[in-house]
């Protein structure tokens, strides 16, 4: 079989520059794409990044990133990725600003991107676009390129019609996407979403016989669920590692040894900090029991911080964790522990070893793969998992106790049985259910298979000869 060159177009780059020199930048996408990337000899434009560490000589294969300025590169990514996208694509509509010039930046670095991409690609690539940030490329590049194949994945929750509808370039976005052959959203939910959108701006001709199929011209846009997952083996070692195990204990052992559990997030509004640990405070009032044995520790990566929002939002996530300490902390007791800081997979998994339970209430979360990793580090099927019915992970992942995070009665009540009902035999149940569903889910799979199904709906569509 022919092997045809690959095209990434991400906002972020593969490859970042550190103390140490050049290292892969985290994450499982990256991890599941470099051994695809080297053996295409392909490119990875990365929209946003920084050119100096793009084009160091040592990497592995071509990384491109675009000339932006600084104005253009902040309304693009802080003004109209993560000011308007990110909170209309969550439900937060209150939170979005819709301005006139971060559009124009936003439509700028998509040109300037599908450019770049026209530019780079051999005849006949397979190009793959990433997310939100980068929406109108798909249509840009296959104006300029009709010969590509081009597929599209969007990382987040796709947002209700009603709340599109009130993004002044909602239509331009939406067909920016469907120049794409397919368009890869997490769950079938978002697909129904996207499917209601099309409904609600009148692009006409869905045929919903065979999935969602939109005909654009002489070729196809096609919309499917592809669940993404994480890099399995590599967390199930980091678990099996001695190390890492004696960092667990000793991590168990400076909480005092009581239940331990653990919430990771970059601090983000998305994410539900706040309310989980409001929630876990109307615990302690309630139960002594909470009070003398239950540790919540609280990993909050700072995130975003030129954008409003975020700042306002670490300040009430510090303000709340004083105040629970203040009220319910002892000089040897600390009910939550905050670390407001990055952790290295190393550390994270130590976590997840020590955690009795995993505690996952973000109020909306595309997929949610820290859910994924608790499962895919611990050994043994055991351990808890509490997760919002909103984030994408629940409809992969049924096995987990499924928590609505709005309902503040109904998530304290959650958190307080994950975290002290006795242990049964349906645990291990769970826990064994839920290892093999994340097992299925590799990223590796996802990243293969979204390719492979690339090709073949492009073939399916293309115009009779
Ligand atoms: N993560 C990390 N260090 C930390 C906290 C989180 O490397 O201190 C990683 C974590 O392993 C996971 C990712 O950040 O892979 C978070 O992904 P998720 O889908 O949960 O949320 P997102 O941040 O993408 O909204």
């Amino acid at each position: 079989t022919r092997s045809p060159r690959l095209v990434i177009v991400s906002a972020r780059a593969p490859f970042v520059r550190t103390p140490n020199g050049i290292v892969r930048a985290p994450g499982g996408l990256i991890s599941a794409l470099l051994p695809l990337m080297r053996r295409s000899r392909g490119t990875w434009i990365a929209a946003g990044a920084d050119r100096d560490a793009c084009e160091a000589s040592e990497l592995p294969f071509r990384v491109r990133a675009l000339s932006l300025s600084s104005e253009t590169r902040a309304a693009w990514y802080a003004g109209a990725s993560n000011g308007a996208l990110w909170p209309l694509s969550h439900g937060f509509v209150e939170v979005c600003r819709f301005r006139a010039e971060q559009a124009r930046a936003y439509f700028e670095v998509c040109r300037a991107a599908a450019e770049v991409a026209a530019e780079h690609a051999p005849p006949g690539a397979v190009v793959w676009i990433h997310d939100y940030q980068l929406a109108l490329v798909p249509a840009l590049l296959r104006a300029r390129r009709p010969d590509l194949t081009i597929g599209f994945f969007w990382h987040i929750p796709w947002p209700v019609a009603e709340n599109l509808r009130v993004l002044p370039w909602a239509s331009e976005l939406v067909e920016g996407l469907l120049g794409a052959d397919l368009v890869g959203l997490h769950v079938p939910r978002y697909v129904r979403a996207f499917r209601d959108t099309l409904d609600e701006l009148g692009v006409a001709h869905v045929n919903e016989e065979e999935g969602i199929v939109v005909p654009r011209g002489a070729r196809h846009a096609r919309i499917e669920a592809w669940p993404i997952g994480i890099d399995v083996e590599g967390w199930a070692s980091l678990g099996r590692d001695e190390s890492v195990a004696a960092e667990a204990v000793h991590i168990t052992s400076e909480l005092g040894g009581g239940r331990v559990l653990l919430s990771v997030d970059r601090m983000d509004y998305a994410k539900g900090i706040v309310e989980r640990l409001e929630a876990f405070e109307r615990l302690l009032e309630q139960s002594s029991e909470v009070r003398e044995r239950v540790t919540l520790v609280q990993i909050g990566v700072p995130s975003r911080e030129t954008v409003a929002a975020y700042r306002d939002l670490r300040q009430r996530i510090e303000a709340t964790v004083g105040r629970i300490q203040g009220r319910f902390g002892g000089p040897r007791r600390k009910p939550v522990h905050l670390f407001a800081r990055t952790l290295d997979a190393h550390e994270l998994a130590a976590y997840y070893l020590a955690a009795d339970a995993a505690i996952v209430t973000p109020k909306r979360d595309g997929m949610n793969l820290v859910a994924f990793e608790y499962i895919a580090t611990r050994p043994r099927p055991n351990g808890r998992l509490l997760l919002s019915m909103t984030a994408g992970a629940a409809d992969v992942l049924p096995e987990a106790h499924l928590v609505n995070p709005y309902d503040e009665e109904g998530l304290g009540s959650a958190i307080g049985h994950v975290a002290l009902a006795p242990e049964t035999a349906n645990d291990s149940t769970r826990m064994a259910a839920l290892k093999a569903r994340v097992s299925r889910l590799s990223v590796e799979t996802w990243a293969s298979g979204f390719l492979a199904r690339l090709e073949q709906v492009t073939q399916e569509h293309a115009p009779a000869q």
